[in-house]
């Protein structure tokens, strides 16, 4: 299941965190939710496999802990969105497809 690009349509906002909005539903510790929203990443789908951490050329993301949660410990939260040129690369290595970027809807 990859990440709904439409989520800003489908879910509401539930929370912020660093800076960024929350988008629901969230019930922690097993569901987190989408982090962020011109770059937007599902934590429920993130696996911690840390390609868009290392590629990203202007370092959007940064690992925060996530104990609990079915998928990983760990995610990789777009603390830094507002940096973002939209390269796209995060969006082509992430394996489980749980990154949407879209500058039109920040
Ligand atoms: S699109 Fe590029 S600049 Fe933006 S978060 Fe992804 S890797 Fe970083």
């Amino acid at each position: 299941m990859a990440i709904d690009p439409n989520f800003d349509e489908n879910r509401e906002v539930v929370d912020t965190h660093e800076g960024h909005d929350v988008w629901g539903p969230v019930d922690e510790p097993e569901q987190l939710g989408i982090h962020g929203t011109h770059v937007a990443v599902d934590f429920d789908i993130c696996i911690e496999d840390g390609a868009c951490v290392e590629d990203c050329p202007v370092d959007v993301f940064e690992w925060v802990d996530t104990p609990g949660h079915p998928e990983s410990e760990r995610k990789a939260d777009p603390a830094n969105e507002i940096q973002c040129i939209d390269c796209m690369l995060c969006v082509d290595v992430c394996p489980v497809d749980a990154i949407d970027v879209d500058s039109t809807r920040a």
